[in-house]
This record gives C-alpha cells, sequence and structure tokens, in this order.
C-alpha cells in the first residue's frame, strides 16, 4: 500500500525533537539457517562457536570505539553477556547432545534470556541479547549483517526494531528513526534520546513507508507525518517551575547501592521503590539474615533523605532468583510470582523482614515495607500482619493486578499506603505482555482505561485514609507526572535520570490546576486523545 501526502502515521515519540527526511527502510538481513542436529565434530564446533563469539565480541568493541559515550558503555556490558562462561556452558552442553554450534547458542540465549527476561532492568535487554545471538549464529553461517547507511543527507531510518550493533552503525546523516516495534524503553529509544535523534517507535504504520518518501518525524505529537513540512511539528512544552516544592512528593526508584548513592545526588524525596529482588538475580545461595541486612543498612544509609519504600522479593518464574528454585511455567507473568512465594517461601520472606527491620535499628532510616503481586484482600491482610509483627514498618502493598484494584475501598483498616505499579497494572488490564515488542500501543500509560482506573484508586485511598503513590515507569513522563497528581495520587516514584525532568513538572502548577487538567483528561477516548489534552491544557498554563 502506498501512502499520500500527508498520511499520519500514530506510534510513541520518544524525545523532544523532530527531524525532516528521506525514508530509508532497512531490510531484514538473510534467513539464518534452521536449528538443527548436524553429528559433527563436537570439539571443531566448540572451537568454531568460541571463534565466531570473539568476532562477534572485537567488532562490539570496534562500534563501540566508534560510537563511543552511552553506546560504549552499552557495548560493554553486552560483551559480559555475550562472553558470559554460563551460557558458554551451557552452549558446550548442547553441542555434546548433537546440536549445531549455531544451534547450541541460539537456544542457550534462548534459555538465558528467560532466567534474565523477568527482571525490568533487563527485560529490555534480552531483545539486545537475542540480536547478539543472531550475530553469532550469522558468522557460523557466514553471513552479513551490515547496515550500509549513507555519510550524508539526511534519513529517516524505518525498520522492526534497531540493535545496539545497528545503532552504532548510524551515520550523521541519519537525523531520524522510526520503529514498527520496540517499546519506549527499547535500545533504540534509549540511543535515540541520548544522541538526540528525532523517534517515533512502535509505529505499526510505518510498514507502508517506501524509500525516498519525505516524512517528518514528530515525537511530541507521537506521529510521523507523510510530509516535507517542518512547521507542523507539535511544538513541545517547558514547564517552569513556580513553586518551589512539587505539588507531590517526587521519590527515585532504585536496586542497588550504587542506584542510591546515584539517586542521592538528585532532589528525589527518599526512596518510593526499592526491589530488592534486583540484588539477588544470580544468587545461588539463599543471603543470610547477616548479609541481608549488611547490604540493607548501606542502602538505607546511601538512599535519598526521606522515606524509603521497600518492595519484598518480586521474583516468579520469569524472574526467577536462581536459590529460590522457580519451577518453568507456561505463562510465567499470570504465574508463582512476588507475594504468592509465601507458599513455598515464607521463611525467605520472612527473613527479607527480618534483615529489613535490623537495617532500620542500625540506620534509623525510616522504612516502609511493600508485597508485590497481590490479588486478594486476604493477601493484603496476610502480609500486613506479618510485617507488623516484625518490624516498625509504615506497611502496604503494590497494586499491580486488576483484581486488588477492584477492592481498594476494602483496604483502609488493613495498610498505610499502597504504590501502584503501572508496568504490571498496564500488562494485566490490557492482557498484553509487557515484554511483547508488539503491543507498545496498549501499554501506553495514556491509555483512558489505565487513567480511569488510577482515578478509581486514587479515590479509595483518600475515602480509605491511606496515601497512594504510582512506581511504575508512566510517572517518569512529566506531564503524565501532572495528571497523577491531579487524579488525587499522593506521590511518584521515577527513574533516577527523571528525577529533574518531573519535579520541575510538578512545580510548574498548583494542585487545584493539575486537578482540572486531570479532570478533562478522564473524559479522553482514545491515549492519543488524552495525552492532546493534557498537553493542550499544560501549553497553556
Ligand atoms: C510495576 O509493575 O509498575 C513495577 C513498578 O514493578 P516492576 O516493574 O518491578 O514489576
Ligand atoms: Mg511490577
Amino acid at each position: 500500500m502506498s501512502l499520500s501526502e500527508g498520511a499520519v502515521l500514530a506510534g510513541l515519540g520518544v524525545g523532544l525533537i523532530s527531524a525532516v527526511g528521506e525514508v530509508h527502510v532497512v531490510k531484514p538481513a538473510a534467513a539464518l539457517p534452521e536449528w538443527s542436529k548436524d553429528g559433527g565434530d563436537a570439539d571443531a564446533k566448540k572451537v568454531a562457536l568460541r571463534e565466531a563469539i570473539d568476532a562477534v565480541s572485537k567488532h562490539l568493541d570496534e562500534l563501540g570505539e566508534k560510537a563511543g559515550g552511552t553506546s560504549a558503555e552499552i557495548f560493554d556490558a553486552l560483551k559480559m553477556f555475550l562472553e558470559d562462561d554460563e551460557l558458554i556452558d551451557m552452549a558446550n552442553d548442547a553441542i555434546d547432545e548433537g546440536w549445531s554450534a549455531a544451534a547450541a547458542y541460539g537456544k542457550s540465549v534462548d534459555t538465558f534470556g528467560e532466567l534474565i527476561g523477568g527482571d525490568p532492568t533487563f527485560a529490555e535487554r534480552v531483545a539486545d541479547l537475542q540480536d547478539l545471538s543472531k550475530r553469532v549464529q550469522a558468522h557460523l553461517a557466514g553471513i552479513e549483517l551490515g547496515l550500509e547507511l549513507p555519510e550524508t543527507g539526511s534519513i529517516i531510518l524505518v525498520g522492526e526494531d534497531f540493535s545496539p550493533a545497528d545503532t552504532a552503525q548510524f551515520t550523521p546523516a541519519v537525523v531520524g528513526v522510526i520503529t514498527t516495534k520496540g517499546g519506549p524503553t527499547s535500545h533504540t529509544a534509549i540511543i535515540c534520546r541520548s544522541r538526540s535523534i528525532a523517534a517515533v517507535v512502535s509505529c505499526a504504520g510505518a510498514k507502508d513507508l517506501a524509500d525516498g518518501d519525505l516524512v517528518l518525524v514528530d515525537p511530541v505529537g507521537d506521529r510521523v507525518v507523510l510530509s516535507g513540512d517542518a512547521s507542523l511539528a507539535t511544538k513541545p512544552i517547558s514547564f517552569i517551575a513556580v513553586n518551589d516544592k512539587p505539588v507531590i512528593p517526587v521519590r527515585a526508584n532504585i536496586g542497588t547501592l550504587n542506584d542510591a548513592e546515584e539517586a542521592a545526588k538528585t532532589d528525589a524525596e527518599g526512596v518510593g521503590l526499592f526491589r530488592t529482588e534486583l540484588l539477588y538475580l544470580s544468587a545461588a545461595t539463599a543471603p543470610s539474615v547477616s548479609e541481608q541486612t549488611a547490604s540493607y543498612a548501606a542502602i538505607l544509609t546511601a538512599a535519598p533523605v526521606g522515606p524509603i519504600v521497600v518492595r519484598t522479593i518480586d521474583a516468579g518464574s520469569d524472574k526467577p532468583v536462581p536459590f529460590l528454585n522457580m519451577p518453568h511455567e507456561e505463562n510465567p507473568s499470570l504465574g508463582v510470582r512476588g507475594f504468592r512465594l509465601i507458599v513455598e517461601h515464607r521463611s525467605f520472606i520472612e527473613d527479607q523482614l527480618r534483615s529489613l527491620e535490623a537495617a532500620r535499628q542500625q540506620t534509623g532510616r525510616e522504612v516502609w515495607v511493600m508485597a508485590p503481586m497481590i490479588a486478594t484482600l486476604d493477601e493484603t491482610k496476610q502480609f500486613a500482619e506479618l510485617a507488623r509483627s516484625i518490624g516498625k514498618f509504615k506497611v502496604g502493598i503494590m497494586v499491580e493486578t486488576p483484581s486488588i484494584a477492584a477492592l481498594v475501598d476494602q483496604l483502609g483498616s488493613v495498610v498505610d499506603f499502597v504504590s501502584i505499579g503501572t508496568n504490571d497494572l498496564s500488562q494485566y488490564l490490557f492482557a498484553a505482555d509487557r515484554m511483547n515488542p508488539s503491543l507498545g500501543a496498549l501499554l501506553n500509560h495514556w491509555q483512558p482505561a489505565l487513567i480511569r482506573t488510577l482515578a478509581r484508586i486514587a479515590a479509595g485511598g483518600e475515602n480509605g485514609g491511606f496515601s497512594v503513590g504510582v512506581c511504575g515507569e508512566s510517572a517518569s513522563d512529566p506531564a503524565f507526572a501532572v495528571v497523577l497528581a491531579g487524579l488525587g495520587i499522593s506521590s511518584v516514584s521515577v527513574s533516577r535520570s527523571q528525577v529533574a525532568a518531573v519535579r520541575n513538572a510538578l512545580e510548574s502548577l498548583n494542585l487545584g490546576t493539575a486537578k482540572e487538567i486531570a479532570n478533562k483528561v478522564l473524559k479522553a477516548t482514545s491515549a492519543e486523545e488524552a495525552k492532546a489534552i493534557a498537553l493542550d491544557a499544560l501549553a497553556s498554563l
């Protein structure tokens, strides 16, 4: 299908910079050979695999050197995955079972990806690791995977999604990028943001663009327009702080000691989500109470001033913490995860709470504890009783399932606070796997069904006398954070890189104005309309 002049393609914008240029469609590379058992010499295949890994690793070094900055850091991290001993051992075992070297590595990366994919920090990296796996397999099969881009001109790259190895080959001619898949936290999005390249991701309609089409990439408008007219680009909002405090507190999300230290350099008012499982994703044996106490105490000491909301372990079959021996599940996000571990692993959750209480006493910090993946009132009561019997904490739960969202009015006498995990709440509300790059549009936080659900939870908190925070990625969008405040959300917790931007937005208006904006947004019938209403209202502040 060819598109006509002025056609508008909807997607998710990345950053605030727009660009006009000529479309350059990146075609998928030649297909890799099917995986099979080839019965060849196992030792020779192991040597060939090692050579292919070394070649890809060297290529990453070259690309990293060329790209520098954020890309170089990403390549270093990717090399660690690529050359991971456990991964290579797994592949060598598969070679011993008769699989070809390419199949053995590909299968092992799949298994490895399942192991790390459940963690939000790594979920998007699984796609990067899969790209490396393809590169190793291509090297073994003698297939070339280069991009071959012009050095001059203004081109807009169009493709399914771009890997770190692809983005490192972007030339200065690449002024814009459009992907048909890939979400707002994909590698493409991160790189385009850091290199100020105009980008729109999750733009399914871009599959109809052809080489040479002149397009405007308009990230602020979440769209691509088939036209060369730069004046059609949607203007970004520049928030101007008028108060010296945000209308609701902005806290930081952390997972490690380094995160806590970095968050303390921002103006975050404490921590709204400490993802404890990030400390244990590769732990083969359970940490003792004294080991846990020491790590938690160091993190509590380093964390920014304010309350520290600690989440008990959110492991599950898709985020397996090795020492918990989680069984493989067909549908892991609907499986035994988060607080559901209480049945098989009660003692670990108790130990965690004991360690947190000891760390709280040692450091004198204000610690709030919450359980993830709560679905019923009964689970809420179980956790609240357990936590209160162990420590002097404020006690709460994460609201991530539609079932507990429906019961918020019954939580008043049970919890001190709730924190909404919009990443999972969207996944379960829309029946859309949060790791599926094709479903970015459903996972857009401007979806009216999500916004209305948030409004109901906020009202439940107000009636029940407990605070309602939001700690999912949605809160890191400054305009959305304003809407959250207007909906009655009492605090937000955001990636540390977003603390300043979100604070600035929340310092630009008073609560009454935020409420007026939220009330208008609640009438929207689509994500695009909701965002447009909010941006319009914010632009005329
Ligand atoms: C969420 O689901 O929004 C959340 C904050 O938890 P996580 O991303 O760790 O699942
Ligand atoms: Mg979650």
